[in-house]
């Protein structure tokens, strides 16, 4: 199936395919006024700007001399003025992928006037996008959204003052999500964790990472597991797993840690490698959590299994996650709100290959201190964003109010934050190639904003969801009501 948009006023995220930005370079955008973008079975093919001399067959001039005329485009459907009850039924369009197809005409236009690389352009299907922002779909590469229940008891805890380390002591933070998750139904974490992925794509998510992490025994680390598998397949969206068991010292292994570690390493890693069930591993290295040490042995056995490491690092302090985390070729180290020049300059020495991903929301909710993101940025690196989506810490779903977070209370400007939560957050799932920007060749997740400006307005109306329409692989998966 051939699709073409067009009528694109902006088209943010036009970077060479694999890219992915360090320091100043962050504040560059990427654009193409009045584009075009021709999508073959998911992946884009061609985009462009339809006044450009090189692709003078697509101009649109007012005489319609030497190109075919505004009006030879078709006026299909409109996606942007759909009414309410429309905007619910496209909501959950994802269930009967193929209704897309209704909203497309063929383009009526004599055969001379258009010679388009490889592609007849009677066969593609136009959609005009009525002078719409777009950008690529967003990347959240960092999430916790299998859970049994939420944790608003703790939340009132924390407002009168107990800390996160306190209430972990007592039994609470992810041994209580712990405990919750491991006699829930395989079903209802499904039907749980499936709510909030819907919801996050009318956000603007396209791609999302989902760590296990409160099962913390074989089985129901195992079970969380199966859920995401089962996401992954019954969602339209780039979906990754994240084998998360080092996320905790459940219960009945707190005073016998290294006998938990060797749960992990004997029984619950060469099943989960065995079942497929995970792309990465991560563990938590910090404070009160596994040490370094810990997490090293860990690391080690997972690189036997080919397994790609991300790390849970430097939340409480400064405790060495970066350290391990690099040396094992981690593929990011998440969290950072403690980070030192020295932390900084062994980032730095990886050009890119672990990424700092930092994760305001969590920051915001505990109340502890925001990474360092604009000494980072300043420093030279490479900086994605996430939004940490959890119970306990960051129950958080929008990448937007993450930007808003990021740019309000640490300094990053709007451009950085768009940047942070598309190319370079790909980069911390090594799939820079794929999505995080828009260029041939990958993936067309894109998303049809609300207003003019949007890189600039997502931070600025912070709660106010600013897209329209999410486009995964070519095809409308989610829309936000109007009127919001
Ligand atoms: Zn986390």
């Amino acid at each position: 199936m051939k699709t073409g948009f067009y009528n694109i006023s902006v088209l943010y995220g036009a970077s060479p395919r694999g890219t992915f930005k360090s320091g100043s370079a962050m504040m560059q955008l990427d654009v193409l006024e009045n584009a075009y973008l021709i999508v073959v079975d998911g992946t884009i093919v061609e985009l462009g700007t339809l006044d450009s001399e090189g692709l003078k067959s697509y101009t649109v001039s007012q005489s319609g001399e030497g190109s075919f005329k505004q009006s030879q485009f078709p006026s299909p459907e409109s996606t942007i003025n759909k009414s309410e009850a429309d905007l619910k039924k496209d909501v959950e369009i994802f269930q009967s992928i193929e209704k897309t197809s209704s909203e497309k005409t063929p383009l009526k236009a004599e055969a001379g006037e258009m010679e388009s690389k490889n592609l007849e352009l009677s066969e593609i299907h136009w959609i005009d996008l009525q002078g719409a922002e777009i950008m690529p779909g967003l990347v959240d590469s960092h999430t916790h959204i299998v859970f049994a229940a939420p944790r608003h008891e703790e939340f009132a805890l924390r407002i009168q003052g107990a800390t996160y380390e306190e209430i972990a002591a007592a039994g609470g933070g992810i041994l209580n999500s712990a405990k919750k998750l491991r006699i829930a139904l395989e079903d209802q974490l499904f039907e749980d964790a499936s709510a909030r992925v819907k919801l996050m794509m009318q956000w603007g998510t396209t791609t999302l990472e989902i760590k296990s992490g409160y099962g913390l025994s074989v089985d129901s680390e195992l079970k969380m597991l199966r859920v995401i598998k089962r996401l992954k397949s019954n969602f339209p969206i780039h979906i990754k797993a994240t084998f998360l068991g080092a996320h905790a010292f459940p219960m009945e292994f707190k005073e016998r840690r290294e006998d938990y570690i060797d749960l992990i390493l004997r029984d619950m890693l060469p099943q989960v490698v065995a079942e497929e069930l995970a792309d990465h591993i991560d563990v938590f290295c910090d404070e009160g959590f596994f040490t370094p040490e810990q997490t090293e042995r860990i690391l080690i056995k997972a690189e036997q299994y080919g397994l790609p490491a991300k790390i849970h690092g430097n939340e409480l302090g400064l405790t060495g996650g970066v350290q391990v985390g690099v040396k094992h070729g981690a593929w990011s180290v998440d969290h950072l709100e403690h980070c030192s020049e020295l932390e900084m300059e062994l980032f730095k020495q990886t050009n890119g290959a672990t990424i700092p991903v930092a994760l305001p929301g969590t920051s915001y909710f505990l109340g502890i201190p925001f990474a360092p993101t604009r000494k980072m940025i300043d420093f030279g690196l490479p900086v994605a964003l996430a939004t940490d989506f959890n119970p306990g810490s960051s129950p958080v779903a929008s990448l937007q109010t993450v930007c808003a977070l990021a740019c309000t209370q640490m300094k990053m400007m709007p451009q950085e934050a768009f940047h942070a939560v598309t190319c370079n957050a790909a980069r911390a799932l090594r799939m820079e190639n794929e999505v995080g920007s828009l260029a041939v060749g990958m993936s067309a997740d894109f998303l049809v904003m609300r207003s003019t400006d949007s890189v600039k307005t997502i931070p600025y109306y912070l709660g106010q969801n600013q897209v329209l329409h999410t486009y995964c692989k070519g095809r409308r998966v989610a829309s936000s009501a109007l009127n919001s």
